[in-house]
């Protein structure tokens, strides 16, 4: 006797019908473990020790660059031109962040950061300066707030 024998011999009706089960009973199974899973959330919050390597910067150049950016009470991010501190007050410096134009690591000796290779920009151009999503450069990331490709 062959499988399909086998089931043929059976009732096909109550085959369907236990089928039908098997399948109800996988379905709330599955709901289950989902209701589970999200009921019981994602554990944040634990306190990580990260240990970075970096190269010195100049905040004291930096700190310069942002007060004399900021004296007149209206700066427009170098990157997007959204002036943050002009719409919404003194509390918006924290939003503009110092970014310096030559890269530290591409050389291994110290240098001197003159104020003319820092450029203050919003923290959503900063960031997307250091993306590595399009290599945006300062160029591309005001092309693509003007609207034009940033390509
Ligand atoms: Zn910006
Ligand atoms: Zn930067």
């Amino acid at each position: 006797m062959n499988n399909f024998d086998h089931y043929n011999s059976r009732d096909l009706p109550a085959l369907r019908q236990s089928s039908r089960q098997v399948k109800s009973l996988l379905g709330t199974l599955n709901e289950f473990a989902e209701h589970q899973a999200t009921a019981a959330g994602y554990p944040e919050g634990a306190v990580v020790t990260k240990t970075h390597t970096y190269r010195e910067r100049s905040s004291a150049a930096a700190q310069r660059k942002r007060t004399a950016a900021f004296s007149s009470g209206s700066y427009p991010c170098s990157g997007c031109r959204v002036d943050y501190l002009k719409k919404l007050g003194e509390g918006a410096k924290s939003l503009y962040q110092c970014h310096h134009v030559l890269p530290l690591h591409d050389d291994t000796e110290e240098r001197e950061t003159k104020e003319k290779d820092l450029l203050v920009l919003c923290a959503n151009c900063h960031q997307l300066i250091h993306s590595k999503l399009a290599n945006l450069k300062l160029e591309k990331v005001q092309k693509l707030h003007r609207g034009t490709s940033a390509a």
